[in-house]
């Protein structure tokens, strides 16, 4: 059994790569066999695992063109178990550059239905936009997270998401769902934050997880260091939180085995 979750939001800067990052890194210390497959043109969870800009190719361009297999594009990283196939900036043309007969949409489930068995979970890190990357990479997945930080527009361009998962579900995917939503950056200082999370539990009930990821500067600092938070920082309180995401999302289930690898 294999889960494809794609982290989605159309809005950059909300915490998806992080979150790819840490829910990955949280999962792999579980004993889940994780890829980690960065589909946005700035690279940014290729820098969170170190994957220095000479090792990123073949990567995610060269995945999307079909120029390799998946398998030759993946890189092993610090944390034991994860692999990454790693982005740069020329992903940003692989739509213009697709094979002509191939069908659009699909070309990333078509990799991923080639991987080996191995991966028990897989993660998109998705660009902001809901274009042609994120739209293939919903078309591959079994599970959307859609990460919301905790500021006053949050709500905003949320329906504009789901909207688009429900047509890509009954269009292209129908066995896509959504996992969950996720509270990234809360303040507990700041009533905001509070706020907001009584706005999202009000309209999206139990579709929210009940992890928060908190503001914790620790977690902004360990990408430069090249490091997820668990292990720059394993007793901080964003290592806390992810461990604790990754439990919810392994209890959620239609994930394999707890055990399996
Ligand atoms: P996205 O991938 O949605 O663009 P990122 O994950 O890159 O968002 O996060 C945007 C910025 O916020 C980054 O600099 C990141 O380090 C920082 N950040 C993300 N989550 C947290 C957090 N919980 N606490 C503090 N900083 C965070
Ligand atoms: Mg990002």
């Amino acid at each position: 059994m294999r889960t494809v979750f794609s982290i989605v939001n159309q809005k950059g800067g909300v915490g998806k790569t992080t979150t790819a990052v840490n829910l990955a890194t949280a999962l792999s210390i579980t004993g889940k066999s994780c890829l980690v497959i960065d589909l946005d043109p700035q690279g940014n969870a290729s820098t969170g695992f170190a994957i220095d800009p000479g090792r990123r190719k073949p990567g995610t361009y060269e995945v999307l063109t079909e120029k390799v297999d998946i398998v030759d594009a993946i890189k092993s990283t610090e944390v034991n178990g994860l692999g990454v196939v790693p982005s740069r900036v020329s992903l940003a043309n692989a739509e213009y550059e697709v094979p002509g007969d191939s069908e659009k949409e699909f070309i990333l489930k078509k990799a991923i239905d080639r991987l080996p068995k191995q991966y028990s979970a897989i993660i998109v890190d998705c660009p902001p936009g809901l274009g042609f990357l994120t739209t293939n990479a919903l078309a591959a997945s079994d599970k959307v997270l859609i990460p919301l930080q905790c500021e006053f527009y949050a709500l905003e361009g949320l329906s504009q998401i789901l909207r688009v998962i429900k047509s890509v579900k009954s269009e292209l995917n129908s066995s896509l769902d959504l996992d969950g939503i996720l509270l990234t950056m809360y303040d507990s200082r700041n009533k905001l934050s509070f706020q907001v999370e009584e706005d999202v539990r009000e309209v999206m009930g139990s579709a929210v997880y009940k992890t928060i990821i908190p503001r914790n500067i620790k977690i902004s600092e360990a990408p430069s260091h090249g490091k997820p938070i668990l292990l720059y920082d394993h007793t901080c309180i964003g290592s806390e939180a992810y461990v604790n995401l990754a439990a919810e999302v392994l209890q959620k289930g239609n994930f394999g085995g707890l055990n399996d690898n």
